[in-house]
């Protein structure tokens, strides 16, 4: 399934003027396959492992074309850095550890009251929302 994924993934680059190499099948699959948010830094060096020919300057722009894409998401982190993910399908919402940057997503939320009274003080009519929770996952909690 994942490598299903990872040709369509590869497929809508070349569609849009990118050459499918090696070093872009490698950042595809890492990216796949990661539960976690990586940075570009880290992608780079998880992906040199496969691939010790790649280029930073590859990485960048294989994150940027997938970003304006919508196959991947940026994520802030409170310190201002950001990290990329796979787009979560639907409306979902984001909880990423601030120590290795595992994602969980989750639903069902109830914003409706929240929402109204937003509405009420402000005389906007709310569309949408957007929300991403920090936290300390349950792995890294045992090393707190
Ligand atoms: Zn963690
Ligand atoms: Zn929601």
């Amino acid at each position: 399934m994942i490598s299903a994924l990872s040709n369509q993934w590869l497929q809508a680059l070349q569609a849009d003027g990118c050459r499918i190499t090696r070093s872009r099948k490698v950042i595809v699959d890492l990216l796949l396959n990661s539960d976690r948010a990586l940075g570009p830094i880290e992608i780079y060096d998880l992906a040199r492992k496969e691939y010790p020919a790649l280029g930073l300057v590859t990485v960048y722009r294989t994150l940027e074309k997938l970003e304006a894409m919508g196959l991947i998401q940026r994520v802030h982190l409170p310190d201002g850095c950001h990290r990329y993910l796979r787009s979560t399908q639907g409306h979902e919402h984001l909880l990423l550890c601030t120590q290795c940057g595992k994602v969980v997503t989750f639903s069902g939320d109830d914003f409706s009251k929240l929402s109204d009274r937003v509405s009420q003080n402000t005389g906007f009519l709310i569309q949408e929302h957007w929300l991403q929770l920090f936290g300390v996952c349950p792995d890294c909690r045992k090393h707190l």
